[in-house]
């Protein structure tokens, strides 16, 4: 494909995108196709010869379209959202273009500067403390995933325990409803022991039963070494007290991450800062740009305090690595910011989007969210045959039936099968749960409002 074709059929791909996000709404947001079924519309090897490329773009709506979960509709009311965007995409489209690979500042000197000038620029935006600029001692960089950055930051954790004890011989702490990416991260990082501490009415960690647990390890001859916290649980967006567990952390020795996947988006509104209190108390954090900020899946901000640990866990300089730049110390390389070597440029759709909506842009998504998340919870509650299972404190709303099991149940099913609508049926406490998560780039008033007609619907229809 020369630049003429690639112009051409460019053209043609930003259209085919702009149709499908115009008229997503239209489509059934889940595909009705049996397992294996997509692969065997394809052939059983790759083609000899080249094929013209409008064969390929008749394939995309053929084959690939009809397998496709609409994750971009405005109906999108399942697990959390994984946002785009137009400028996101324009984003992503420069960086596969440029097609850099900035593992070192040398390899790209922009595709480094880019990512810390953005990142910094988020330490203010969201309140975080100025020591995490990587102007400061701490630093950002986009990793791949929360899941990512927290293996990493467990990996981390062990490095500092390792001149005392074994992996064998550490304990890790997180909540009974923290995110199962910390339990991954223990034995990614072979920690010997993983605490489910308990939580409160609120599904958020008791500091005193991290207390309790910590000090019954102790006496067991083990060592604490790492503690994740989480502001807004995938569950239900409960928010852990960092401030208590940050002091405990603090006093026992341990590295106190903090998971904010989701919520963390909601921070750059000044009123939900006070969800994140006692961030000083924080050695790492992570949220995700790619569910909430607007942001297509790559791009998950992880932040450090101090960055010097993290270097020394994990730089590695073989002879083809050294260069001046990184040896008179003047820049950041990333790749001793993560565990692969190889980077894409993902600070680009990033800034992208910061430009393109704005701070104010940005807030007034998350407020509308908000909004329109506490407009369904008090119709939740003041219908008497549902009752809310946890408080909204971001825009999440998890409700049941009042009656049976089996009625909560239909309700999800009933949402699910209307075709343009999809919610997660979850389970708290061995029983069945609705859950509504609002915050679809394309989701408005209307569509909430539709919602919650098809759930009062479902809610008082007769078996
Ligand atoms: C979604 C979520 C994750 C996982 O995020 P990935 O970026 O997919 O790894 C982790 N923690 C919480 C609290 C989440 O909601």
């Amino acid at each position: 494909m020369d630049a003429a074709e690639f112009r051409k059929h460019g053209y043609r791909m930003v259209d085919w995108i702009a149709d499908y996000w115009e008229k997503v709404e239209d489509r059934r947001i889940l595909p009705d196709v049996k397992p294996g079924e997509i692969r065997s519309r394809m052939p059983q090897a790759a083609p000899e010869a080249p094929e013209p490329f409008d064969d390929i773009m008749a394939d995309l709506d053929e084959i690939v379209m009809p397998g496709i979960t609409h994750w971009q509709s405005p109906g999108w009311f399942a697990f959390f959202p994984a946002n785009s965007s137009p400028p996101a995409v324009l984003g992503e489209l420069a960086a596969a273009g440029l097609g850099v690979q900035g593992m070192l500042w040398a390899t790209s000197p922009a595709c480094t500067e880019v990512e810390s000038q953005v990142m910094d620029w988020m330490v203010d935006l969201m309140g975080l403390p100025q020591e995490w600029k990587t102007t400061g001692p701490g630093g950002g960089v986009i990793q791949g995933s929360a899941s990512e950055a927290t293996h990493m930051a467990v990996v981390i954790a062990r490095h500092v325990k390792s001149s005392q004890v074994t992996a064998d011989d550490m304990v890790a702490y997180t909540s009974a409803q923290a995110h199962s990416s910390v339990e991954k991260g223990a034995r990614v990082a072979g920690i010997g022991h993983l605490r489910l501490v308990e939580t409160d009415a609120n599904l958020a960690m008791s500091p005193a039963a991290l207390s309790h647990a910590v000090a019954a390890d102790r006496a067991g001859g083990l060592t604490p070494a790492f503690v994740g916290s989480t502001v807004g649980t995938t569950g239900t967006t409960a928010v852990d007290p960092l401030r208590a567990i940050g002091e405990i952390a603090g006093s026992e020795g341990m590295w106190h991450h903090v998971d904010a996947a989701f919520s963390g988006t909601a921070m750059i509104c000044e009123e939900f800062r006070h969800y994140q209190d006692g961030l000083e108390l924080v050695d790492s954090y992570v949220f995700n740009p790619h569910k909430w900020m607007l942001t297509n899946f790559d791009c998950s901000a992880m932040y450090l305090a101090d960055r010097r640990p993290m270097i020394d866990a994990l730089s590695i300089t073989p002879p083809y690595l050294r260069n001046q730049a990184t040896e008179g110390g003047e820049v950041i390389d990333y790749r001793d910011w993560q565990v692969p070597l190889g980077r894409r440029f993902r600070a680009l759709k990033l800034w992208f989007v910061l430009r393109s909506y704005g701070a104010e842009g940005i807030r007034a998504k998350v407020r509308e969210d908000v909004r329109l998340a506490r407009w369904l919870t008090e119709r939740v509650e003041a219908h008497p045959l549902l009752e809310l299972v946890a408080p909204t404190t971001f825009s999440l709303v998890s409700f049941r039936h009042t009656g049976s099991d089996e009625e909560t149940s239909r309700i999800a099913e009933g949402i699910n099968s209307s075709g343009w609508a999809y919610v997660t049926a979850s389970i708290l406490d061995d029983r069945p749960l609705v859950r509504v998560s609002i915050g679809q780039t394309n989701t408005e008033a209307r569509h909430v409002r539709r919602l919650w007609e098809l759930i009062k619907q479902l809610t008082e229809e007769k078996t």
